[in-house]
């Protein structure tokens, strides 16, 4: 079986977030194979513990990967800052004779937005409307490459790291069946310090926001990597449960500085996108139609709404919301394959992360201690059969059937874009329906 197939039998996606099918990612030839270990968005600390302690195997992936798309460069665009992690690598690169390149990134965010790193990179900007690839380049990220290694021995991916970080008792690195209840994510870092929080899910800047009402519906997915607990009152869960009523009404607030424009990260490397305009839209009611194509170049990395804006108001949503409105009219942006130079000032204008922690009130939870590694057992999983990008997988299992762990029990329906799902732990299906299935280790 070759590497895509093997790739593809393991179920391996993007882990850093989108969740995009590794086999397809990889089924292609590129100059450039560049791993993005930024891990740029504030507080998170799962690649660095990767970095760390699998550095082997990640190498080991890497590999396999360049060959695979016939790649002259693999690069690591890691953060200089990340000493540890960047002398683990070094020692695995030499210790397996490996000719990949360690990139040592800046400290700025969105340091590891693709587009990004490709920039920092090889100094190409990624033309609008674009993918890496129109550039020579795949991008991929720690944890996926570490899942091609595995798939290569025939290992599926049944398990996930996530740092549970913030107002835990314990906080940590986990290892956790994919399915495994966030609650259980919680218990393993000692429990949450106060009773009335709720959980950033993933980065502070791109992560969602779970309430404790969400809790008991939420599993660990493919592409989960951090939960961070904050109190229930932070700015940041308030900020989020805004209305789209509400942020369009204080979109008129829009003072037109164009600050949010200046400091656009896709802007700054030459895309057209311009916040503030899209402000303009909302403020004086313009339609929104073909003329506001370029919101869709957003990538909602929120330096926009959440470091420049002086008002305190929401041009990252708006955006969102535009961009919606458009693909609801089936209008696509015109992908521009010109050169694309990036702007006068962009180094000077790179975000700071500790402006940026301190302008999110999250200081206090910056570079936790963290205590020892856990593997954590549990004994009932829920599998998402949305974990992906593309369609949702089928089940091939039903209630009452016995599997075990690393069985496949989702697949991709026939001609899609999607991702097969194992099993997670041994045990007894104990219910399925088009969204997820659950085993039990312990029913009868
Ligand atoms: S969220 Fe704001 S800053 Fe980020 S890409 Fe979109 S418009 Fe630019
Ligand atoms: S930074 Fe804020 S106030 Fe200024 S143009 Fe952008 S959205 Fe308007």
């Amino acid at each position: 079986m070759d590497l895509i197939a093997q790739i593809q039998q393991a179920g391996v996606v993007g882990a850093g977030g989108a969740g995009f099918p590794t086999h397809v990612k990889l089924n292609a030839q590129a100059e450039y194979l560049i791993i993005n270990a930024a891990e740029c968005e504030p507080l998170l600390q799962t690649d660095q513990y990767l970095m760390k302690n699998q550095a082997l195997q990640l190498i080991g992936g890497i590999l396999m990967s360049q060959k695979q798309i016939g790649a002259e460069k693999a690069v690591i665009a890691v953060k200089g800052k990340y000493k540890e992690a960047i002398a683990s690598l070094h020692d695995a690169i030499t210790r397996l004779g490996a000719s990949v390149e360690i990139f040592e990134l800046q400290n700025f965010y969105p340091a590891g937005d693709e587009q990004m790193t490709v920039f920092e990179v090889t100094g190409r900007s990624v033309p609008p409307g674009g993918i890496p690839l129109n550039v020579g380049c795949v991008v991929s990220n720690v944890a996926t490459m570490i899942g091609v290694f595995d798939a290569a021995q025939g290992i599926p991916v049944t398990y996930k790291y996530v740092s549970i970080l913030g107002e835990v008792r314990e906080p940590r690195v986990i290892r956790v069946p994919v399915g495994t209840s966030f609650e259980e994510c919680l218990a393993a870092a000692g429990g949450t310090v106060s009773s009335d929080f709720a959980i950033i899910r993933g980065g502070p800047m791109m992560g969602g926001i779970v309430t404790k009402d969400d809790l008991p519906r939420m599993n660990i997915t493919k592409t989960d990597g951090a939960l961070i607990v904050i109190p229930a009152d932070h700015y940041l869960v308030e900020r989020s449960q805004l209305t789209e009523e509400q942020i369009l009404m204080r979109a008129k607030a829009c003072i037109q500085c164009g600050f949010c424009t200046q400091q656009c990260p896709r802007y700054l490397i030459g895309h057209d996108l311009h916040p503030h305009k899209m402000m303009n839209v909302i403020k004086y009611g313009m339609p929104i139609d073909e003329s506001c194509s370029e919101a869709l170049l957003c990538c909602a990395c929120g330096v926009c709404e959440m470091y420049a804006c002086p008002m305190g108001i929401d041009p990252r949503q708006v955006n969102i919301i535009i961009a919606n409105k458009l693909r609801a009219q089936g209008i696509r942006y015109q992908h521009d394959s010109s050169n694309i130079i990036a702007r006068e000032g962009r180094e000077d204008r790179k975000v700071d992360p500790y402006k940026l922690i301190n302008r999110l009130d999250l200081s206090r939870w910056d570079h936790q201690e963290l205590h020892e590694f856990k593997a954590v057992d549990v004994d009932t999983v829920t599998l998402s059969l949305w974990q992906h990008i593309g369609a949702g997988s089928e089940p091939q299992v039903r209630v009452g059937d016995r599997v075990e762990t690393g069985k496949v029990i989702g697949t991709i329906p026939e001609g899609k874009l999607g991702s097969t799902i194992h099993a997670s732990i041994s045990g007894v299906v104990t219910a399925v329906d088009n969204d997820s299935i659950t085993i039990s280790r312990n029913a009868a």
